[in-house]
């Protein structure tokens, strides 16, 4: 027998049980005062049938607030918070190619969520631990902005997993059906996006885009008539079908037609010259829609390009330095209004800014090594997720 099921499952029953003595007794004067009939037949009753009657009275009532309490243990908390797993329902499992997927989830209760995202939103990047009950291990996943297409009233979240034949809690959730439940708590804030940040160059190896996706969102939410921020990605993967129907705003052009939105009104040769028919004619994954759905929503504000590791097209220093060479009209130089954000497998974090060290027990920054330390960018703050 496990001892926290035990003892989860004794201690409710404590308290209606302690308190039985006033509670009787309260129950029964109510009884007494209100209704004159009910005391007449009290009276005709024997007193030791009444004894039974109040026992029986109040052991049906405890036994059904015990499992209550129970079931609300074993059920766990209703909304999503950092101290306790919250069993979320896999309500969607929807390929991107065939080393990942979307997940969606739907938490135990609608409506109770949204304060808690809201927060995390507004904040920048954020993530959630899931639990693999078997092993008691627990993973962190990205959730993936919300669409127009997700039904936001059941406070849905969702998320983009690789699939690894090798690792324990891919292969848990891969192998999930729908209706499994999903353990998570969070959310944990992996990046505060700074208030007065107007450009970010996002590098995202792989599953790395949904921390793009989600500083994206935050960064351009903040969009008003005074500030258009922008976001601009580089995205590299191992293969096309990871991003398939992606097409890149500037990188595969011509150096000479290279253009950021910041080089002023679209010319044809501009990103968005590119032809919508060409754009949609590569069936396009789930998440190159969430990239376009992105740069609908904020036009001008989104450029991203792609990179793929089979068509031996990698992220140089000359995409870093084409970026951050271009100035935006209204831009400051100060390096919290530019940030660099590095998302992605180790090895793609190191290549990039260095490895991210241990010390003391936690995860820290480490100095800025890799290309971007030798592209020397004073004007730049660079964080690696
Ligand atoms: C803040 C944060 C956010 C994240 N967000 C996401 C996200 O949105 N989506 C996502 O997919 N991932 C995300 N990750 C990564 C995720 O947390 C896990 O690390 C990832 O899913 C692998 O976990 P695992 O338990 O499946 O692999 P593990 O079992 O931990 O294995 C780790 C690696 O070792 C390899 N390995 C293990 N055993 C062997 C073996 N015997 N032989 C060869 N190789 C082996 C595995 O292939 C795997 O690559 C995020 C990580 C962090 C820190």
């Amino acid at each position: 027998m496990k001892p926290r099921i035990l003892g989860q499952g004794l201690h409710p029953f404590r308290s209606p049980f302690s308190t039985r003595g006033k509670f009787v007794s309260r129950s029964w004067n109510r009884h007494a005062s209100c209704s004159s009939s009910s005391a007449s037949s009290s009276e005709s009753t024997p007193p030791k049938q009444r004894l039974w009657v109040k026992l029986a009275v109040v052991g049906v009532a405890a036994a059904g607030i015990g499992a209550y309490i129970r079931k609300s243990q074993q059920d766990g908390p209703s909304t999503l918070n950092p101290l306790a797993f919250t069993k979320y329902t896999l309500i969607a499992k929807e390929p991107v190619s065939s080393t990942g997927s979307i997940f969606t989830l739907k938490p135990p209760k609608p409506d109770l969520n949204s304060t808690v995202y809201e927060a995390a939103w507004q904040t920048g990047v954020w993530s959630v631990m899931f639990k693999q009950p078997q092993l008691q291990i627990g993973r962190d996943y990205t959730p993936l902005p919300a669409t127009t297409t997700d039904n936001q009233d059941e406070d849905v979240l969702r998320f983009f997993i690789r699939k690894d034949a090798f690792g324990e809690m891919s292969r848990y959730l891969h192998g999930l059906g729908i209706g499994s439940l999903v353990e998570m708590r969070g959310p944990k804030i992996e990046y505060k996006i700074p208030k007065q940040t107007q450009e970010i160059l996002f590098i995202a190896g792989g599953t790395g885009i949904a921390p793009a996706l989600q500083a994206g969102h935050t960064l351009l939410r903040r969009t008003d008539e005074t500030r258009k921020p922008r976001i601009h990605i580089l995205w590299a993967n191992r293969r096309r079908e990871d991003c398939a129907g992606g097409v890149n705003d500037t990188s595969a052009k011509p150096q000479k037609t290279r253009r950021f939105w910041f080089f002023g009104p679209r010319t044809p040769a501009s990103p968005s010259s590119v032809p919508d028919v060409q754009r949609h004619t590569a069936a396009q994954s789930l998440v190159v829609r969430e990239l376009e759905a992105l740069k609908s929503q904020y036009p001008g504000q989104v450029t991203v390009d792609y990179f793929v590791d089979e068509e031996k097209t990698f992220i140089k220093k000359q995409d870093i330095l084409d970026f951050t060479n271009s100035t935006h009209p209204n831009g400051s130089r100060l390096p919290k209004n530019r940030m660099i954000l590095i998302s992605g497998p180790e090895g793609f974090i190191s290549y990039m800014a260095g490895p991210k060290l241990w010390a003391q027990g936690t995860e820290v920054q480490g100095p800025l090594r890799g290309i971007i330390s030798e592209l020397d960018l004073k004007d730049w703050a660079t964080w690696k997720l």
